[in-house]
């Protein structure tokens, strides 16, 4: 049985930050905050992201491995092979799962650089 390291709650973190966004085509960066051109021809002005967002909690485990996982999706796959499920109970081999037990790893690590990705992607945000 893996061992449970800790528990962590979800929480919400406020993640205020200061740019620039394009009144023509939504686009936005928090690399400026200045009014900065736009490639669509208008200027970014400065506006205020409300980036806050809900944090889901963890169960941080170690795997029978000796690797610590955190568990947050549904499925939590160890490079052992092993997977947990959000609580941190093992869940059976993965073989058993086919390919779709990478997903929740990848979302649930929201970077800095992935808010950036999302303000300049997401058109039409406000
Ligand atoms: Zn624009
Ligand atoms: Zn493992």
């Amino acid at each position: 049985m893996a061992i449970i390291i800790k528990r962590v709650d979800s929480c919400v973190e406020d993640d205020v930050q200061n740019g620039v966004m394009c009144g023509g085509c939504g686009i936005g960066t928090t690399k400026h905050t200045e009014p900065t051109p736009c490639r669509c021809g208008k200027t970014m002005e400065p506006f205020t992201f409300d980036f806050s967002r809900r944090i889901p909690g963890y169960v941080l485990i170690r795997c029978d491995c000796g690797k610590k996982i955190e568990c947050s999706g549904f499925t939590n796959t160890c490079s052992c092979g092993r997977a947990y499920n959000w609580n941190g109970d093992e869940l059976a081999p993965s073989d058993q799962w086919g390919e779709e037990t990478g997903e929740y790893r990848s979302e649930c690590y929201l970077g800095g650089s992935a808010f950036e990705q999302t303000a300049e992607q997401n058109v039409g945000y406000i």
